[in-house]
């Protein structure tokens, strides 16, 4: 079916991007299980390899199954084009590779997986790049961080995990103005709750191991395009404005305006870098967001539920979910993320360190695991496992503060889910200091 506007949310997650197959009629979309696709003859090869033709050569580049997902989440977001590749961690630098060169620097919230701070002040520093950490709170403090090696702008629309909105509107209005892309990681919030491309963000990237395949079975990431970015407005962006000496002299904004970013993504990012996903992944992905909308409506209502019970518990001391009155980003998280706050939040334990170890391990439908957005609830004592690379400042920032366990809340009853809650709370109450 061609996709489009005139469908909604339920109707594209479905289809967008799938049509049947035109060998067989099957009508769910194939695993082409291939590396390697027949050329007809030697002009198509040539025409392929040009990028004058758009198709299959190989499956580092592109794959039927893969092409199917990157269409369907595309479109879902609201954007021109998208790259899918082998990770969330992949996609953050399939994003940032055709903005920088050494010298050039990206400001970045302080609010993020713990993942991406690591992998922003540490590991990117080997390809000569930078990060400048910021509380995006602090509109000016972004605005001055802004330098004129800048080349790009990175939050997440719902923090991970502190329960923390951020101000789409506003950051792209900074970045708009000061000429550089602003890069939305919409991980948590998924399109059904956030659509950052609406709010001004250039580009979303997403690690689609969690809610978009929603069931735990791979790692997954995509890169969207809104094509609204003009890349050849300045100098900045000479791998997408000026003749690229690693593709024969092509001018990729020039060529494929709109699609650009996508084009230089595949041709150049996914044929040199190689962090490509495989089709059997982008099965189980495709096969998660049919449901996507279904299963984001069930993890905000438990969310709310459970969240609003926490919060009168007498051993927590506090809940930051969004969506609870009582949260400073309640009113923000309304005009972001209308359709709920999502199914993930922290709570911070009065018993500190010990009760929250005792509390994670006494628990028994949750599961103790470093990942979140599966369709089971799950829950991480942060400090002590994905934040440990960080320092207490850095942890404190990120919302993963020794006190704190974050909780990934599930599809399940929600009276299950709060009755295991209850006897954990109950039993690391006892835990001593
Ligand atoms: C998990 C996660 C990532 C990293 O994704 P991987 O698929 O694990 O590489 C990035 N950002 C957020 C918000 C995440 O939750």
């Amino acid at each position: 079916m061609s996709d489009g506007p005139r469908y909604g949310f339920d109707t594209l997650q479905i289809h967008a991007g799938a049509r049947p197959d035109p060998a067989t009629g099957a009508r769910q979309t194939p695993i082409y299980q291939s590396t390697a696709f027949v050329f007809r003859d030697a002009d198509h090869a040539a025409a392929l390899f040009n990028l004058q033709e758009v198709g299959y050569i190989y499956s580092r580049l592109t794959n039927p199954t893969v092409a199917v997902l990157q269409e369907r989440i595309a479109t879902l977001e609201g954007g021109a084009g998208a790259v899918c590749c082998s990770s969330g961690h992949a996609a953050q630098i399939m994003a940032l590779f055709p903005l920088l060169s050494p010298g050039k620097n990206i400001i970045a919230s302080t609010r993020l997986y713990g993942g991406t701070v690591t992998q922003f002040s540490q590991t990117i520093k080997r390809f000569g790049w930078s990060a400048k950490f910021v509380d995006f709170d602090d509109e000016a403090a972004v605005k001055s961080a802004i330098d004129y090696n800048t080349r790009a702008v990175f939050c997440e629309a719902i923090a991970n995990p502190g329960g923390y909105i951020t101000d789409l509107g506003a950051i792209s209005e900074i970045s708009d103005a000061a000429g550089v892309p602003l890069i939305v990681d919409n991980t948590s919030a998924t399109p059904y709750l956030c659509r950052p491309i609406e709010h001004g963000a250039t580009l979303v990237v997403h690690s689609t191991t969690k809610y978009l395949t929603g069931n735990g079975t791979v790692t997954g990431g995509c890169v969207v395009d809104s094509g609204k970015f003009d890349w050849s407005v300045s100098d900045k962006f000479p791998s997408l404005s000026a003749p690229e000496p690693a593709y024969h002299g092509l001018t990729f904004h020039q060529t494929f305006g709109e699609l650009a970013f996508t084009f230089h993504g595949i041709a150049v990012g996914l044929r040199d870098l190689g962090m490509t996903m495989n089709p059997q992944a982008a099965h189980y992905t495709l096969m998660g967001i049919e449901t996507l909308s279904l299963r984001m409506q069930r993890h905000v209502e438990n969310a709310q539920l459970v969240s609003a019970w926490l919060e009168k518990h007498d051993t927590v001391d506090r809940v930051t979910y969004a969506g609870l009155p009582t949260s400073p980003y309640y009113e923000r998280s309304k005009r972001i993320c209308p359709n709920g706050a999502g199914g993930l939040f922290t709570i911070a334990l009065k018993g500190g360190y010990e009760a929250c170890v005792k509390f994670v391990e006494s628990l028994e439908i949750f599961s103790h695991v470093a990942n979140l957005g599966d369709a089971r609830s799950l829950v991480i004592h942060s400090a002590s496992t994905t934040h440990r690379q960080l320092d207490s400042d850095q942890q404190k920032a990120a919302g993963a503060s020794p006190e704190v366990v974050r909780i990934s809340i599930g599809i399940e009853d929600a009276d299950d889910i709060i009755a295991d809650l209850d006897q954990a709370l109950n039993k690391a109450a006892s835990v001593k200091n």
